[in-house]
C-alpha cells in the first residue's frame, strides 16, 4: 500500500470550491485529503483578480460568517476595496476587493498547510472507486487508490477542458495546464447525466506599456472595509483601477476576426455567462453600441501585469492584439497572454440533494464550477456546504443546509437542485426573494451561531455577534429614549427638507424619516453623539437599519415564515407522482426526477404550479 491513511474526506480538485471544502472538514476534525492536479496553482484565481461585488460579496460574509476562509484571505491579500452600491438601500451593498492574484494563492496554500490535518498529494485523478453505489475514494493517472469515506469533486473547468483562439484548440483545464479524463466518462456510466458549457477570458497586459493619463482612475474606497467579521488589518494603501472604453476602430477590428471566431463558427458548442460576455459577443449583439467600457485592473502589489476586464476574447490573437491597440491608452500596449474561451463537461445539479450530494452515488459530493456555476464566490460556498456535509455524514451527524431565507448559499443550492442551470449560473440580488433579509451586514447575525453550533465558527466570533446584539439594542434604547425639544431640532428639520415637529419626540422617531441619518443628527444633537459613543460602528449601523427599514423588515420575515411552512412539510420516502392525474404533465415530469424532501421545494421546482402545489397537499393530507 502506498503512504497510506484512513480517510474522512478525499477533496479532488484545490481551486475555490475544494479549497473551502477541505479547510471546512478538516478544521472540523476529519482527516482530510486533498489531491489536485498541480500544487503550484492551489486556489488560482482563473480569471479577474477580484473578490466579491454584487450578491457575490454578500457570499463571502458569508462564508466568513460560518467560519469558513475565503473572506479572510481576501482581506489579508487585497489591493483596493469598495463598498458597490452606497447609494442604494443596504440589501444592495456589496463589498469588491481587488485582489493580488499571487499572494491570495499563496494565502490559501498557506493556511491549508497550517491545518493538520490536510494531507496533501499533486495528481490527475482518473477515477473513482465504487462500491455498493457508494463512492469509497479515488484512483489516480499513476494507479494509486486512496480510500475514504467521502470524496467531494471540484473539477472546475478541467473535465474533458478544451482551450480555443481563434482556429486553434487544444486540450487543457486552464491556460497552459492539462484537462481531466476519465471522470466523466465514468460517471456517465453509473448513469449520470453531463452537459457542456463554456466561459472565457481576456488578455493580460503590460501595466508599463499603458498610458494611464488618457483613462479615467477608479481608486478604492476612502475608508476601506473588509469580508471578515473577525480583525483583519485594515488596508493602509490602494492601488487604484482605470478605465477606459472601445471605439468604432476597436470593434472594426474585432469585426474582422469574426470569420476565425470559434463561438461564431460554431466550434463552441457549449453555452457561456450570459452575464459575462465576451467583447465579440457584445459588438455583435450590441451592433448599435459605439463603445464599451474596459477597466484595468492590476494583477497585485508588486506585479507590472494588468487584468483588461470587459475585453474577454476568444479570437485569434494578433486580432485581439491590434484591436487592444485603438483602445485609448492601449496605443503601445504588450500582451502577455492572449484572451481564450475553454469549455467544459458539468453535471446539471438537478442530480443532487440539498447537501450537494449526488444522488446517484452515496458519499459522493460535487462542488463549484463541476455543477454548472460560474465564479469563486459560488464555487466557494459550494465546497465549504459540500465540506461540512462530507464531514458529517463520516462522523454519523446530522446534515447541515440553510434556506433561502437564511442565505445566499440557500438560495444558490436550492436554485441549482430544483431548476437546474443550462447556462453558467451566477447569483444576483433578484435571485433572492428575500433580499432585504440576507445582507452583507448581518450575515453574522444570521450564520455564526449555526456556525458555532456545527463547530466551525469560533468561540470569539460567536463572542462578537453577542456582543454586537446587545450593542444593537442598547443603541436602539438609547434612540428609543433619548428625547428631543422643538427648539433643538426645528432648523435641522428644515434645513434637511423634513418636516418640523410641534411637540418634544425621540430620536427614533426621527431616524424613521427618510432623509434623517444618523451621522448629521448626531452632528446636531452632541449629547446623542456622547451616548451613542458606547457602540461600536457595526452596532449603530445595525440599529439605523432596523429602525429605517422595520415595516419592510417585519413583512419579509412574515412571508418567510409562510415559506418555512411548506418547508416544515416533510415529503416521506419516493412518491409515485406518475399516478397523480391531477398534477399537470410537466410537474410530473419535474417531481419524479427531482424527488423533493418538502412541500417547500416541490413549490420551487421549475414547471410546478401553484395549483400543483394544492393537489399534492390534498394528497399528502394537508
Ligand atoms: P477551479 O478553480 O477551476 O479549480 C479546479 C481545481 O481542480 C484545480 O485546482 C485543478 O487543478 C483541479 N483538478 C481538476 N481536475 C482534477 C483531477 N482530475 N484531479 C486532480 N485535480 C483536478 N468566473 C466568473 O465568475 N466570471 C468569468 O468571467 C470567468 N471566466 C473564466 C474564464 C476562464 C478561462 C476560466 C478557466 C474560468 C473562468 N471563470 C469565471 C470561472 C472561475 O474561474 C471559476 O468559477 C472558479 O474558479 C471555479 O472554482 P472551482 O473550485 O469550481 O474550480
Amino acid at each position: 500500500m502506498f503512504q497510506q491513511e484512513e480517510y474522512d474526506l478525499i477533496v479532488v480538485g484545490a481551486g475555490h470550491a475544494g479549497c473551502e471544502a477541505a479547510a471546512a472538514a478538516a478544521n472540523l476534525g476529519s482527516k482530510v485529503l486533498l489531491v489536485t492536479m498541480n500544487m503550484n496553482t492551489i486556489a488560482q484565481m482563473s480569471c479577474n483578480p477580484a473578490m466579491g461585488g454584487v450578491a457575490k460579496g454578500q457570499i463571502v460574509r458569508e462564508i466568513d460568517a460560518l467560519g469558513g476562509q475565503s473572506g479572510l484571505i481576501t482581506d489579508r491579500t487585497m489591493i483596493q476595496f469598495r463598498m458597490l452600491n452606497r447609494s442604494k438601500g443596504p440589501a444592495m451593498w456589496s463589498p469588491r476587493a481587488q485582489s493580488d492574484r499571487m499572494r491570495f494563492a499563496e494565502e490559501w496554500r498557506l493556511t491549508l498547510e497550517q491545518i493538520p490535518n490536510v494531507d496533501f498529494w499533486q495528481e490527475a485523478v482518473t477515477g473513482l472507486l465504487i462500491e455498493n453505489d457508494a463512492c469509497v475514494g479515488i484512483r489516480t493517472a499513476l494507479g494509486i487508490e486512496f480510500r475514504s469515506k467521502t470524496v467531494v469533486l471540484t473539477n472546475g473547468t478541467f473535465l474533458n477542458g478544451l482551450i480555443h483562439i481563434g482556429e486553434k484548440n487544444f486540450g487543457g483545464g486552464r491556460a497552459a495546464e492539462k484537462n481531466s479524463r476519465g471522470i466523466t466518462e465514468q460517471l456517465l456510466e453509473l448513469g449520470f447525466e453531463a452537459g457542456r458549457m463554456k466561459t472565457g477570458t481576456p488578455p493580460r497586459v503590460d501595466g508599463r506599456s499603458l498610458d494611464y493619463s488618457k483613462m479615467e482612475v477608479q481608486d478604492g474606497d476612502a475608508n476601506p472595509s473588509r469580508f471578515s467579521y473577525l480583525d483583519t488589518p485594515p488596508l493602509t494603501g490602494q492601488r487604484p483601477c482605470y478605465i477606459t472604453y472601445t471605439n468604432e476602430r476597436v470593434h472594426n477590428i474585432l469585426r474582422e476576426g469574426f470569420e476565425k471566431s470559434p463561438m461564431f463558427q460554431g466550434r463552441i458548442k457549449g453555452l457561456g455567462p450570459r452575464y459575462c460576455p465576451s467583447v465579440e459577443d457584445k459588438i455583435n449583439r450590441f451592433a448599435d453600441k459605439d463603445r464599451h467600457q474596459i477597466f484595468v485592473e492590476p494583477e497585485g502589489w508588486s506585479t507590472v501585469e494588468c487584468y483588461v476586464n470587459g475585453f474577454s476574447s476568444s479570437l485569434p490573437e494578433d486580432v485581439q492584439y491590434r484591436a487592444l491597440r485603438e483602445i485609448a491608452g492601449f496605443e503601445k500596449a504588450k500582451m502577455f497572454r492572449p484572451g481564450y474561451a475553454i469549455e467544459y463537461d458539468f453535471f446539471p445539479p438537478t442530480q443532487l440533494t440539498n447537501t450537494l450530494e449526488t444522488k446517484p452515488v452515496r458519499n459522493l459530493w460535487l462542488a463549484g464550477q463541476i455543477n454548472g456555476t460560474t465564479g469563486y464566490e459560488e464555487a466557494a460556498c459550494q465546497g465549504l456546504m459540500a465540506g461540512i456535509n462530507a464531514h458529517q455524514r463520516a462522523h454519523d451527524k446530522p446534515a447541515f443546509t440553510l434556506r433561502r431565507d437564511e442565505a445566499y448559499i440557500g438560495v444558490l443550492i436550492d436554485d441549482l437542485i430544483n431548476k437546474g442551470t443550462d447556462e453558467p449560473y451566477r447569483m444576483f440580488t433578484s435571485r433572492a426573494e428575500h433580499r432585504i433579509l440576507l445582507r452583507q451586514d448581518n450575515a453574522d447575525l444570521r450564520l455564526t451561531p449555526l456556525g458555532h453550533a456545527l463547530g466551525l465558527a469560533s468561540d470569539e466570533r460567536l463572542a462578537r455577534v453577542r456582543q454586537k446584539e446587545a450593542d444593537t439594542a442598547a443603541a436602539l434604547a438609547v434612540l428609543a429614549n433619548f428625547g428631543i425639544e422643538l427648539a433643538d431640532i426645528n432648523p435641522f428639520l428644515v434645513a434637511h427638507g423634513s418636516a418640523e415637529i410641534h411637540e418634544k419626540t425621540r430620536a427614533l422617531n426621527l431616524l424613521r424619516r427618510p432623509n434623517i441619518e444618523l451621522p448629521e443628527l448626531t452632528a446636531a444633537l452632541p449629547a446623542l453623539a456622547e451616548k451613542l459613543a458606547a457602540f461600536g460602528a457595526e452596532a449603530q449601523e445595525q440599529a439605523i437599519i432596523q429602525t429605517k427599514y422595520e415595516t419592510y423588515l417585519q413583512k419579509e420575515q412574515q412571508q418567510a415564515q409562510r415559506m418555512r411552512e411548506l418547508e416544515n412539510f416533510v415529503i416521506q420516502g419516493r412518491l409515485n407522482y406518475g399516478a397523480m392525474p391531477a398534477l399537470s404533465h410537466e410537474a410530473r415530469e419535474k417531481l419524479l426526477k427531482i424527488q423533493p424532501e418538502t412541500l417547500g421545494q416541490a413549490s420551487r421546482i421549475s414547471g410546478v404550479s401553484p395549483a400543483d402545489v394544492s393537489v399534492l397537499m390534498v394528497y399528502l393530507g394537508r
